[in-house]
């Protein structure tokens, strides 16, 4: 196609033959974008876009999804098994059989030597679903380690303990379309454009059709922040009271929902009473969350009055040591004022991987599949007779999370460590310990797409993994939105996917229980559909399956197999629809619309929470207050973002937001290279002077290497054991600038 200015060099577009595209899911965040990869007559692919149908993206994509395509055959890709000498010197190539016979081999013998639970497996968000499930049986029913976790602790955890305390379940119970019936909107912690930009779309396009007020509490005043009518610049840390100071007002006013309080709720006398204490006064509060007593008066009024409410919230609450309590507050709020169930009124956390909500479903990290508890005879019993291995070996209690993990390395407890696509040796916070930790291991196997993935350094041995569309399989998005992505082309060199990779390593534990796995994840998935039936359990998936799925674009569990008849019934099959009726097989958008909860009593729960200050604090030492988030080009540690051209031209470098004020008082330039230093390490950043920060709040993205997590202290939420990556006490030094330039320039080139 050729076109532009008369008299101009013309525009060529390249004519792409596309001869099919292929149904997926995007593989980064929890959006749940669906993407069509177009393939030439010789199946290359030679382009893809976003899927007009879907109703989550409708044609859109961010400049991640856009490039996604890329990644197939990117550098640093793990073309065969690697095995280091007994030297722990250098990688050799290995045969599957060689590294996974070792693989086993040590597992065997470290559980043999030091008990099952010495060795730790930790997964992650970013797998499919039919792979966490397959992960969950071969750890929970053939391994036998009950130190079991996925990266999800590193972000999502405090949602899913705060939603379990709340509603006795996980499971986020609103929906983007939300966006479309809310009549006010409050942010925690949650800048969208850059964290989720199709979200943010769909917010934009919400508030074009219909205005309401947009409320964004976050410190830093984040792209979302700049777009709200109100910006709460909190003080981190204490999102806890200030949603007290909001129910203080509330009650004060009398403009909670009495009716919904006492025919949905339980608890509410100890929250009053905790609220209505003098602390929680915003005359008094407002000395502790930096917010103003007129401004807490103001929203808590305009929140409880609006018609509909709802809360969205990302890190910014979850990563803290009061996350899980900030995730309870946001589930308080909504639910004193009847906010939850119904359109427009809800409590969304929005997720950060692209399956963390897969993970939390059906990897059995945290118990067992389908939402079951360990600490549930009833479960246990359930899911032993379904696999068919015996319930006494599954323990009754879940094991460490991955934050306990790596002290338990310190210690001793733990000797040996499969990696599951995650890259602690960047994600975790206090760097330098967990580097000690990692190199006490006496064995670690890394699974991973990528080789030169920084954890595969102290590796034993490395299996390279196959990624995103060389598999097939499903996700789970932010609003429940089961998705799915179809194989598009064979794994990369010699890598396998991982559904190969865990059923190859069960045929070596097969000594312990012979469990059947289905030979390929549309198996898997059908067995997962018989575990999510049952009374009253809300994710049901019994009435999906993939050709469903793909016809209406993603389905929100719960979806029975009835509810399929009667839409099958109404409107025909699924694979024959038209567009317009694909609309008709999208599930249940919301939770908890009949006021019945997943407690024992079916009341959710209100719950004082008593604010306890135990963050790092700036010091004259240490003066400012150390944050860091997300960039759009960048997916978490950079795996695979750092590979794609245009990701990283548009992001090259790890930076720091600085406040002008603050730069000119230690005289430091923009643009400058410093030195940052706290109580645990130090990090050399250029700064970028913005008013997007205070005076005292330095900003740091945490996707690089040997950046952020060297400083940070990463205290533990006692609930969640999520890490605050957020509160963290840190200087600024000047330092020499061709010096800093060069190691700068070494780290680029990674
Ligand atoms: Fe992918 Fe998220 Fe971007 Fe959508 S918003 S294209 S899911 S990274």
């Amino acid at each position: 196609m050729i076109f532009g200015r008369r008299g101009r060099k013309p525009i060529r577009i390249p004519v792409k033959a596309v001869e099919q595209w292929k149904y997926t899911t995007c593989n980064y965040c929890s959006t749940g974008c669906a993407i069509e990869i177009g393939l030439d007559a010789q199946g290359r692919i030679v382009t893809s876009r976003g899927h007009a149908g879907a109703d989550v993206n409708r044609g859109k994509l961010c400049i991640k999804g856009l490039l996604e395509h890329e990644l197939f055959d990117s550098p640093g890709r793990g073309k065969v098994p690697l095995m280091r000498n007994k030297a722990h010197e250098t990688f050799a190539p290995a045969s599957w059989d060689a590294a996974l016979d070792r693989s086993a081999a040590e597992i065997k013998r470290i559980q043999a030597q030091y008990g099952r639970d010495a060795f730790a497996v930790v997964s992650t968000g970013q797998l499919l679903t039919e792979e966490f499930y397959t992960l969950g049986k071969l750890v929970r029913g053939q391994i036998g380690t009950n130190n079991y976790d996925g990266n999800t602790t590193l972000c999502m955890a405090s949602a899913v303990s705060g939603y379990k305390r709340s509603f006795g379940s996980d499971g986020p119970p609103g929906c983007y379309e939300d966006f479309e019936h809310t009549h006010c909107l409050m942010a925690f912690g949650s800048n969208l454009p850059e964290q989720h930009p199709i979200i943010y779309w769909r917010l934009k396009e919400a508030l074009e059709k219909r205005k309401f007020p947009v409320i964004v509490v976050d410190p830093r005043v984040t792209m979302l922040a700049q777009f709200a009518d109100i910006h709460l610049p909190i003080t981190p840390g204490t999102d806890v009271v200030l949603l007290n100071a909001m129910l203080h007002v509330i009650f004060k006013d009398g403009l909670e929902d009495r009716a919904y309080i006492e025919q949905h709720t339980q608890g509410i006398e100890a929250l009053r009473a905790l609220v209505m204490s003098s602390d929680y006064d915003p005359v008094h509060a407002q000395h502790v969350c930096g917010i103003d007593e007129d401004r807490i008066r103001q929203v808590a009024r305009l929140y409880a009055n609006a018609p509909a409410a709802m809360s969205i919230w990302t890190m910014g609450i979850n990563q803290s040591t009061h996350g899980s309590d900030g995730v309870v507050g946001i589930n308080n709020l909504n639910l004193v004022t009847g906010n939850i169930g119904k359109p427009g009124g809800t409590s969304l956390s929005i997720t950060g991987q692209c399956n963390a909500m897969g993970t939390r479903e059906w990897s059995s990290c945290s118990g067992l599949p389908g939402y079951r508890a360990l600490e549930k005879e009833k479960d246990r019993k359930t899911v032993a007779e379904f696999w068919g291995v015996d319930e006494s070996f599954f323990p009754k209690k879940r094991g460490m999370t991955q934050t306990d993990i790596f002290p338990a390395i310190e210690d001793g407890r733990i000797k040996g460590l499969w990696l599951v696509a995650t890259n602690p040796m960047t994600s975790m916070p206090n760097q330098p310990r967990i580097r000690k930790a990692m190199e006490q291991l006496e064995f670690l196997v890394v699974q991973d797409v990528y080789e030169d993935v920084e954890s595969n350094e102290y590796a034993h041995v490395y299996l390279p993994a196959a990624v995103w569309a060389e598999k097939e399989g499903c996700h789970t998005n932010t609003e429940r939105r089961v998705n799915l992505t179809r194989n598009v082309l064979k794994p990369y060199a010699d890598s396998k996917p991982d559904f190969w990779i865990f059923k190859e390593m069960a045929k070596r534990f097969e000594d312990r229980h012979k469990i059947h796995f289905a030979d390929r994840p549309e198996g898997a998935f059908e067995e997962m559909k018989l575990l999510s039936v049952g009374a009253g359990r809300t994710l049901d998936i019994s009435g999906m399956s993939y050709d469903r799925i793909e016809a209406a674009r993603g389905i929100q569990w719960p979806y029975s197999a009835e509810r399929a008849a009667a839409d099958e019934a109404r409107v025909g099959p699924a694979g024959a629809l038209e567009m317009k009726q694909r609309q008709d097989f999208k599930g249940n958008p919301r939770l908890y619309t009949d006021g019945v909860f997943q407690t024992d009593t079916g009341r959710a729960n209100l719950i004082a929470l008593p604010f306890i200050d135990n963050n790092e604090r700036p010091d004259a030492e240490y003066p400012f207050w150390l944050n860091s988030g997300r960039v759009v080009e960048h997916f978490h540690t950079r795996t695979r973002t750092g590979k794609i051209g245009n990701c990283n031209k548009f992001s090259p470098t790890p930076y720091m937001e600085m406040n002008p004020d603050a730069a000119d008082e230690l005289g430091v330039a923009h643009g400058a290279y410093v030195r940052v230093v706290s109580r645990r390490g130090d990090a050399v950043v250029m700064v970028q002077c913005t008013h997007r920060v205070p005076r005292d709040m330095l900003f740091i993205p945490f996707h690089f290497h040997d950046c952020v997590n060297r400083l940070t202290l990463g205290l533990l939420d006692p609930y969640s054991r999520q890490p605050a990556f957020k509160q963290n006490a840190a200087r600024v030094e000047k330092i020499d600038q061709r010096e800093a330039a060069r190691l700068n320039l070494e780290r680029r080139a990674f």
